[in-house]
């Protein structure tokens, strides 16, 4: 009998296609083009990964991994649409037309052999020995994604307990979890995304080390933690995603000043904040609206940036200069922990830097603010602060009427003049109680 046990050892199951419910017509054209003429020209082919997982749950995979026996040589002889990239992990990728399909060859277990390095910590730097399918097993990480469909006879085949795991729902890292933690600390994330993404448990030998090795995300490189980021907050369960980095203290790995925050005494009102603005976020990728990394990063972390801008404000700078000494100063931070490339970084401190322009409702400058090209991303934010109650509701308000106004109506509603009218009146009233007073005092 077959016994669940996720390490390497036993034998495979093979589920025919008759009794498990991956359909051709699910997987991508290009991937299965990939598939046929891998199979085709003499090599093995499977789908493997999320791909197969997603399908088996009734999800539309994000994309289709595909492993091969063929070296990556080999795969790039056999399509003209081919790159080969990545240093660490070598690996092909086939375009057609935007999508991209993934071709991976077999990875080996051989240990000692010359192409794999590992720091000091364990760390897997390169990772090039190549092996057959019962060995890439056990270089994946959890069982639910070392599910492989082999598209010589359309069966799914499974070396751990990954059929038992998705029916009970649970993330199980092959291997000794510690182990596997410390050759690639990025897999704590990982773990902690799927259960996000799938709302699958964590099985309690997985989760268990988390607490211990959490520091080792620290040594993972800031580009590649920018990307894992990415996949955190933008694939639609990004609040789930910040409160399971919370739960497991990976939040502090990847934005030490934001977490700060949450762990001191106004934690309360930070934490309402950021999810507030990540419940956004999941709202528009549920409908297929465009989301930006420039905007993600303004949510988390905005209250570092407001923190550190009131306090150089009380040592004496202005509005304008501590605002932009604080955002500069937080995203140059931020830096060291996850990459945050120009392109984001720059729209994400115009946001922070309008932010404060909206107060001013009149005049030219402040009719211009709706030309900038962050002012829609700006307003936006302006929303969510006044629903935290950062801004007063009215000021927000009169952004949103604004945008609704035809061209003439707008200029009226930014004309000075009604500033100064306003002003006029003002001091017209002041006069008049003054003369009243004077009047009273008169006697009359
Ligand atoms: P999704 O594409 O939905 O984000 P996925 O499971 O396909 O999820 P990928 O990052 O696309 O994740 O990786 C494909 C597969 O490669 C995984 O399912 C897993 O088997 C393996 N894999 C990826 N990254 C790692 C890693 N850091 N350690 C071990 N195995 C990994
Ligand atoms: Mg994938």
């Amino acid at each position: 009998m077959y016994t669940p046990d996720p390490k390497p050892g036993h034998g495979p199951r093979i589920i025919p296609r008759s009794e498990h419910t991956v359909s051709r017509v699910d997987v991508s054209n290009s991937a299965l083009k990939v598939l046929y003429r891998l199979k085709n020209s003499g090599y093995s082919a499977y789908l493997v990964g999320g791909a197969v997982r997603d399908l088996l749950l009734g999800i539309h995979p994000k994309d289709f991994d595909i492993v091969t026996d063929a070296h990556p040589q080999q795969v790039r002889k056999l399509f003209g649409n081919c790159r080969l990239i990545g240093r660490r992990f070598r690996l092909a990728h086939v375009r057609f037309g935007r999508e991209i399909i993934e071709v991976a060859t077999f990875r080996g277990t051989s240990d000692g052999a010359d192409d794999r390095e590992h720091s000091d910590s364990g760390r897997i730097l390169r990772d090039n020995v190549y092996g057959s399918l019962d060995e890439d097993i056990w270089r994946r990480d959890f069982t639910v994604n070392a599910l492989y469909y082999n598209v010589a006879d359309f069966s799914v085949v499974d070396y751990t307990t990954g059929l038992e795991d998705m029916r009970s729902r649970t993330l199980r890292m092959i291997g000794d979890p510690d182990t596997r933690y410390r050759e690639d600390p990025v897999r704590m994330l990982r773990v902690l995304r799927f259960a996000a993404k799938l709302g699958f448990d964590i099985a309690p030998e997985t989760a268990g080390p988390i607490a211990r090795l959490r520091e080792y995300v620290g040594d993972v490189p800031p580009a590649r933690l920018f990307e894992e980021v990415l996949k955190l907050f933008q694939a639609g369960h990004a609040v789930r995603s910040f409160q399971l980095l919370d739960e497991f203290g990976l939040l502090g790995q990847l934005f030490p000043a934001t977490n700060a925050l949450l762990e001191g005494a106004g934690g309360g009102a930070v934490r309402r904040f950021i999810e507030l603005g990540l419940g956004g976020t999941d709202r528009r990728v549920a409908e297929d609206k465009p989301i930006t990394p420039a905007f993600l990063f303004a949510i988390l972390l905005w209250p570092a940036v407001s923190r550190s801008a009131a306090a150089l404000k009380a040592s004496g700078a202005s509005d304008y200069e501590a605002m932009a000494e604080a955002s500069a100063g937080i995203a140059a931070q931020q830096q060291h922990r996850t990459a945050l490339p120009k392109r984001f970084g720059v729209p994400m401190k115009e946001i922070f830097g309008l932010q404060r322009r909206f107060d001013n409702r009149r005049g030219a400058r402040a009719a211009r603010l709706m030309q900038h090209r962050q002012f829609r991303a700006a307003y936006d934010f302006l929303l969510l602060r006044s629903r935290c109650g950062e801004v007063e509701m009215e000021l927000a308000d009169w952004w949103t009427h604004v945008q609704t106004l035809t061209t003439e109506e707008r200029e009226q509603a930014f004309s000075p003049s009604k500033r100064r009218r306003g002003k006029r009146r003002r001091g017209g009233r002041r006069g008049g109680a003054r003369k009243r007073l004077s009047a009273d005092a008169s006697g009359s």
